[in-house]
């Protein structure tokens, strides 16, 4: 899916879609761009991106993801740690885990004790061969 797809577009709506409109600021799909799945406007969009405030924008990055903030205590997927779900934006977005988990994994391979920091990190724990790549 390309970015774009998103996006509701006042130049390519069809019949349809003319009747849509921001659920904030009730602009229409006419007028400005609408984010098609939350049906959010691109003003609105960029306000709740800035705020952060964690019910439609991610708390940690602003991004815009209602489902995922629902249930991940309003942080979106890439800021919760992979390994056990605590939130640490900044850190997490950047490897990929929290702090203290991505010390646990360390940079050995938990099966074979190879040391391959990249591989463990990028697998999970475990080098590319173990992890079958
Ligand atoms: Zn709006
Ligand atoms: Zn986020
Ligand atoms: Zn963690
Ligand atoms: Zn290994």
């Amino acid at each position: 899916m390309g970015k774009n797809n998103k996006w509701l577009d006042p130049n390519k709506i069809n019949k349809r879609q003319q009747d849509r409109y921001c659920k904030f600021c009730k602009q229409k799909a006419t007028q400005v761009r609408i984010l098609k799945h939350e049906n959010i406007c691109e003003d609105c969009v960029q306000r709740l991106r800035s705020e952060k405030k964690g019910r439609y924008a991610c708390k940690g990055c602003g991004k815009i993801a209602p489902q995922q903030l629902k249930e991940n205590n309003g942080y979106c997927k890439d800021c919760i740690c992979k390994i056990c779900g605590k939130a640490d934006p900044k850190f997490v977005q950047q490897h990929g885990f929290c702090k203290e988990c991505f010390q646990l994994i360390g940079t050995d391979c938990k099966k074979c004790g190879k040391e391959a920091e990249a591989q463990v990190k990028r697998n999970d724990g475990l080098c590319d061969n173990c992890a079958g790549r």
